[in-house]
C-alpha cells in the first residue's frame, strides 16, 4: 500500500511560477508514489487575513489556486484535493492536542515571533496556536510524509514533537510524520533579489498571458555588472539566468559562456527567456482556460474532496476520543 502524503497551502489566489517550480510540480510527481492528500488552508489563513479582507478574498482566492493546481496536473482521481474548513475534524483535533502542548513550545517558534513584528496590531490566538493546526491537519490522515523545504524541517520537528507527546501520553494514535526533502530551486522575483511573491508584486503568474509574462521579464533585474551590451556578464549571480536553467537547462548552458564573454545582451537573453516561458506553460494555460469554463466540474472536485478527506478525519476522531476518554470504551 502506498504512503500517504500531506501538504497543505494557503489560498494566495492565482499561482506564480515561483509555486509551481518551488512545490505544484513536486505535487505533481509525488502522486505517481503516495497517496497523495493536498488541502487548501483557509484557516491558516486567517490568521493574517481578517475581516472583509478575508470575506472578499479567500472564496476567490481558492478558485483560482484549484484552477492552477488541476491545470499543472493534480488528478482529483489520484489525489485528494480540498479546502481545510470542509472538515471540522481538523478543529476539533487541534482543541484536543492543544491540551497536550506545552504553551513554552509554541512561544519560542521564530515564525511566531516574526509575525508578531509584522502584524503588532493582530497577535491573535490563531497566530500562536498555528504549530498545532498545522499539526492536526497532517495527523488527521495520518499522514506519513510531508513534503518539505529545508527551511521547513524545524516546524515540522515541532509537529513531531506533540505526536511524539500526545502518543506518549494516550498510546500510540499517530504516525510521526517524516519530512521528505524536496530540493526545490529558490525562485527569485523580477526584482533579482527576494523570494517571488505576490505581495511583492515580483512576480509572474502562471496564468498571465505571453505578452504579460514578456512585459515582466522584460522589466526583471540583471547582473549589475552589465551596464552595457559589451559589458562580460556573470550569470550565476543573474535570476533571468536561473529562470532558463529553470525552464530549459540546455538554453541555460548555451547562454551562460556568451553571457560572459558579452556575446549576448540581455534584451536578447530575456526574450529567449519569455518565448520558454510561455512555451512551458502554454499547455497548462489552455487547460486552465478550459477549466475556468466549468465551475461546477470544479465545485465537483472539492466536494468529494472532502467527502474523502472527511472519512478518513472520522475514523482517526473516533480513535482520539475514546483515547482520551471522551467515549465509554467498549466492555463487551
Ligand atoms: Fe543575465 Fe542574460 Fe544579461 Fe547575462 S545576458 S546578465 S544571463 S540577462
Amino acid at each position: 500500500m502506498k504512503k500517504r502524503v500531506f501538504s497543505g497551502a494557503r489560498p494566495t489566489g492565482r499561482q506564480h511560477i515561483g509555486n509551481y517550480l518551488g512545490a505544484i510540480q513536486n505535487y505533481v510527481e509525488l502522486q505517481k508514489d503516495y497517496q497523495c492528500v493536498y488541502c487548501i488552508v483557509d484557516l491558516h489563513a486567517l490568521t493574517t487575513l481578517q475581516g472583509s479582507e478575508a470575506v472578499d478574498q479567500i472564496q476567490q482566492n481558492v478558485r483560482e489556486m484549484i484552477l492552477d493546481w488541476l491545470a499543472a496536473g493534480l488528478d482529483p482521481k489520484q489525489s485528494i484535493l480540498f479546502v481545510q474548513s470542509q472538515v471540522p475534524e481538523v478543529t476539533e483535533l487541534q482543541t484536543l492536542l492543544s491540551m497536550s502542548t506545552p504553551l513554552s513550545w509554541l512561544m519560542r517558534v521564530p515564525t511566531f515571533k516574526e509575525k508578531v513584528k509584522m502584524q503588532p496590531e493582530n497577535v491573535n490566538y490563531g497566530l500562536l496556536g498555528y504549530p498545532v493546526l498545522m499539526t492536526a491537519d497532517i495527523v488527521l490522515y495520518k499522514a506519513e510524509v510531508v513534503p518539505v523545504g529545508e527551511d521547513q524541517v524545524p516546524h515540522l520537528e515541532l509537529a513531531r514533537e506533540i505526536v511524539r507527546r500526545f502518543n506518549g501520553l494516550y498510546g500510540d494514535t499517530f504516525p510521526e510524520p517524516q519530512p521528505k526533502l524536496t530540493h526545490a530551486p529558490m525562485i527569485l522575483g523580477i526584482d533579482g533579489v527576494q523570494k517571488m511573491s505576490k505581495q511583492l508584486d515580483n512576480h509572474i503568474e502562471l496564468a498571465a498571458t505571453p505578452e504579460e509574462t514578456a512585459r515582466r521579464i522584460m522589466t526583471a533585474f540583471t547582473d549589475p555588472a552589465r551596464k552595457r551590451k559589451g559589458d562580460p556578464g556573470h550569470p550565476e549571480v543573474c535570476n533571468i539566468h536561473h529562470l532558463h536553467e529553470a525552464f530549459q537547462p540546455e538554453k541555460a548552458r548555451e547562454i551562460a559562456p556568451q553571457c560572459r564573454n558579452a556575446e549576448i545582451g540581455c534584451v536578447e537573453c530575456k526574450k529567449l527567456l519569455a518565448g520558454e516561458i510561455n512555451e512551458a506553460l502554454a499547455p497548462l494555460r489552455e487547460r486552465r482556460r478550459e477549466l475556468a469554463t466549468r465551475p461546477r466540474y470544479i465545485r465537483e472536485v472539492l466536494g468529494d474532496g472532502a467527502e474523502r478527506a472527511r472519512a478518513i478525519a472520522r475514523v482517526t476522531m473516533e480513535e482520539v476520543r475514546e483515547r482520551m476518554g471522551l467515549v465509554a470504551r467498549e466492555t463487551g
